[in-house]
Formats: structure tokens, sequence, C-alpha cells
């Protein structure tokens, strides 16, 4: 089949990447002319698991391109996919200006029979909408369809190539046809293709992310408490998780979640509800208890120093959102970073993969470390953001003897409080008891 992905960004070049590798001919298309240049020349612009090699892949074989003109992008393809972004408007709302710019751009474009998938998350109605902004240049048949995507950053590739579900919102006899044909390689295994009402596959997408978001959520209230009821969120997290009706993911408690779908996708949600004159209690708490879990060890932080970090220098370990990825969309680091320079600490930062997006957008302000260790020259204190596998497993002795101070605070519960009361740490966790 012939496919074009209007947004080349995380999910964009994910979707056209791996329907290319299903031997589909993919055009991307993408109006940041650095990025269409920098993937023209076979250099790939998000670190994601796997990515690279299947898009080197398939550029080799001539199956997937890149352009910025969208009429070049789009000509003859039978599916054109919107990966575009939606940010939160000023009210939360999900900011629907690319989509639409881009369905009245292409109304005048089709030549063929097309189906529009809405791959972007987009509130209840939108495609109507873009099917009303198509149709007001178009001059041949289409479908609009909404399908919604559920990869997880850091594991896109594994998600898109075996999805557990795909979500399809149409009517469309036609496009249900184009859709089963696009998707029947990753489907294999037997896990569904879920067809629905439009206005359903848009209300699932925000359902799912709202649901995640709640389970980590009330998991960081149980943490919260564990620690004024002297409990054990660990072993909470381990009883109840046991419990099938509650399973064992999403329950690991932390300084709250980041990313760039979360955060928006819940206001996003709690706009929708507004307009719709529902008052969704539970999402307003989610998004109030998330935003104070960020800076949760700040608190900690300030005490250990007796309240002044004025000249103190705090080692940062983590700076993406979650591991395995570079994306820092609303990192909890960058709470805690603004939160101790305010307080008058230096930074010496470490992240595997995230520090070239953190120099674009702080400078020079703080230190970027060549390793985990680096980071630690001089500091007085660490604080542990984000759960790279290779932040598990220390070297201990060796962070005792560069760091000024035998002090962790740990935002991801990486380590046992056995194993830090044996070293002799002063370890602060979340949901569990301090070592002191
Ligand atoms: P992104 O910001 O990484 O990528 C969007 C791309 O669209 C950018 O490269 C931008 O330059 C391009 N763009 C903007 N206007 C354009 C136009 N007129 N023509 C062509 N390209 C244009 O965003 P993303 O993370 O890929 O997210 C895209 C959508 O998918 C969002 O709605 C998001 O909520 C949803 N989503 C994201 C994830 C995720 O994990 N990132 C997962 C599921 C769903």
């Amino acid at each position: 089949m012939k496919v074009a992905v209007v947004g080349t960004g995380y999910v964009g070049l994910v979707t056209g990447t791996c329907f290319a590798e299903t031997g589909n001919s993919v055009t991307c298309v993408d109006i940041d002319a650095e990025k269409v240049k920098s993937l023209q020349n076979g250099k790939i612009t998000i670190y994601e698991p796997g990515l690279e090699a299947i898009f080197k892949h398939n550029i080799a074989q001539n199956r997937l391109k890149f352009t910025t003109n969208l009429a070049e992008g789009i000509k003859d393809a039978q599916v054109i996919f919107l990966a575009l972004p939606t940010p939160p408007g000023e009210d939360g709302s999900a900011d629907l200006k690319y989509i639409l710019k881009v369905a009245e751009d292409l109304g005048p474009l089709l030549e063929n029979y097309a189906v529009i998938v809405d791959k972007s998350t987009v509130p209840v109605g939108t495609a109507e909408l873009v099917r009303e902004r198509v149709a007001r240049a178009a001059t041949v048949d289409f479908d609009v369809v909404s399908n919604p995507e559920f990869l997880r950053e850091g594991v896109a590739v594994e998600d898109f190539m075996k999805p557990e579900r795909v979500v399809i919102g149409t009517k469309s006899d036609k496009a249900k046809k184009v859709m089963d044909k696009l998707y029947a390689p990753l489907l294999r295994q037997g896990n569904p293709m879920i067809y629905m009402e439009e206005r359903s596959a848009e209300m699932t997408k925000y359902a799912a992310n709202a649901f995640l978001a709640t389970k980590i959520t009330f998991m960081n209230e149980i943490a919260n408490l564990c620690e004024l009821a002297g409990a054990n969120v660990d072993d909470v997290r381990r009883g109840i998780g046991s419990d099938s009706r509650i399973g064992k993911r999403f329950l690991f408690a932390g300084i709250g979640y980041g990313g760039s779908c979360f955060p928006k996708d819940v206001q996003a949600l709690a706009k929708t509800s507004a307009d719709f004159n529902y008052d969704f209690k539970i999402l307003e708490s989610v998004m109030e208890v998330n935003y104070l879990q960020k800076t949760k060890l700040m608190p900690n932080i300030k005490q250990y120093f007796d309240g002044n970090l004025a000249g103190k220098t705090v080692a940062v370990w983590g700076l993406a959102f979650k591991p395995y990825t570079d994306d820092i969309r609303e990192a909890p680091a960058l709470e805690n970073i603004k939160a101790l320079t305010e307080a008058g600490a230096k930074v010496r930062a470490y992240d595997p993969e995230a520090m070239d997006n953190v120099r674009k957008l702080l400078g020079n302000s703080i230190y970027f470390a060549k390793d985990l260790y680096d980071a630690l020259e001089g500091a007085d204190a660490l604080l542990i953001v984000t759960e790279w596998p290779e932040f598990r497993t220390p070297d201990f002795e060796r962070i005792e003897t560069i760091l000024k101070n035998k002090v962790i605070f740990d935002g991801r519960n990486l380590f046992e409080l056995e194993q830090m009361q044996e070293l002799g740490f002063t370890y602060h966790s979340i949901g569990r008891p301090a070592v002191t």
C-alpha cells in the first residue's frame, strides 16, 4: 500500500517506519525542514530502541521517504495518517490547530479516494471537524477514521509492531477494508482489531491514559500515606498487585508521571468533561496530586541541609520523564532542577539520552556530566529522578568516595532499605521509611 504520514515526531516516525517495515511504501511529511533534511540523510531524529535499524533498512529498500511538501507526500496515498501535535491550549483543551490546518490543506490535494486517519490524540468530535475541513475543497471521495495510538515511548517499536489491540472508529466499510489490510501483519498473533463509532474511539484513548495516570497517582497517594503511617509502599504494592483484578503494572510509587501524553491528556479530558458540564472530580485530584508529587523530595533535601541549599551542589541522575527515551516533556527532573536552583543550589545532571534536549532548554545553567560518577564530583547530595537501569546497581563504594555526604534522595525507589542501612547511607525514598 502507499501510505503517507503527516507529522514525523515520535508517533509519526514510528508509524511510518513500522508500516514501511511491513512492506508498504511510506512517505513521511513534516514542516520542520531541519528534521526532514536529517531524516533524508539517514540520520534519525529521536532515540527509540530498535527504531534506527529498521529506519535505515527501509530507507535502503526505498520504502521510506521524507519530504516537507504535503502534495508530494500524499500523492497516490491510499492512507494518510495525521500524527500531528495536539498540545494543550490555554484552557487545557487539546489545541487542534495543527490537525485542522493540515485537514484544510489536504482537501484540494486529494486526487483519489483516501482514508484520512486521526492518529493524534484528539477529543471527541474531532473526526467530524476534520471531515468538514477536508470536504471544503475536496473533489474526490474520502473517509476520516479515528485510530488512536497506544504506543509507549521507550518500547514504541515493539508496541507498534505487536499492538495488544488496534482501535478503529469508523462506520465506513470501505475504510475498514483498507485498515484491515494495513494492520493485518501486525495482528498475526490474534490480538483484536476493535471497531467502534468514531466518538467512542476518540474517547477510548483519553480513558486509557486518564485511567493509567489515575492508577499511578492513587499509588503515589498510598505512598504518601505509608510514609505518615509507618508502612512500606513496596510491600503494599506486592500485596495488592498479586490480586489479578488490580494487576502488577503501574503500581510503582515515585515522584510523579510526566511525558507528552498523560499530563496533557488528563487535562484535555477534564476540559472535555467541563464542556459537557460534567464535573469529573477524580481528574482534578490526579492533576493536583501529580503536580505536588514531582517535588515530593524537596522538603527532605532542604531539611537535610538545615533549610539552606545556597552554595550546595546536587547531583541529579535522570532527566528523561522515564527510562529508554530522550523525551523531557513535563519531566519531573525539570521541576526539581528549577526548585533546586531557585533555592540556590547548583546542579550536576546526568542522563544517558536526554541531556541534549535539556541543554537546548536550560543552556549551561546546569552542568551536564559525562557519566553518573562525574555528576557526583563535588556534589553534596544525590537525587535520583529517572529509573534508568544503569542507576540500579551503581558502585556504592565509588559513590561514597566522590559524594561529599553519604545521602541519597531517591524518587524511584531503586534501592533496598536494608542495603542502604548496611552501607550507612542516609536514604529518603517514596512511601518507605527513611534510612537515617
Ligand atoms: P511530536 O511533537 O513529537 O511530533 C509532531 C510532529 O508534527 C513534529 O515533528 C512537527 O514538526 C510536525 N508538524 C507540526 N505541524 C505540521 C504540519 N502542518 N505539517 C507537517 N508536520 C507538522 O508529537 P508526538 O509525540 O509524535 O505526538 C503526536 C500525537 O500523537 C499527539 O496527539 C500525541 O498526543 C499522540 N500520541 C503520542 C504518543 C507518544 O508517546 N509520544 C503516544 C500516543 C499518542
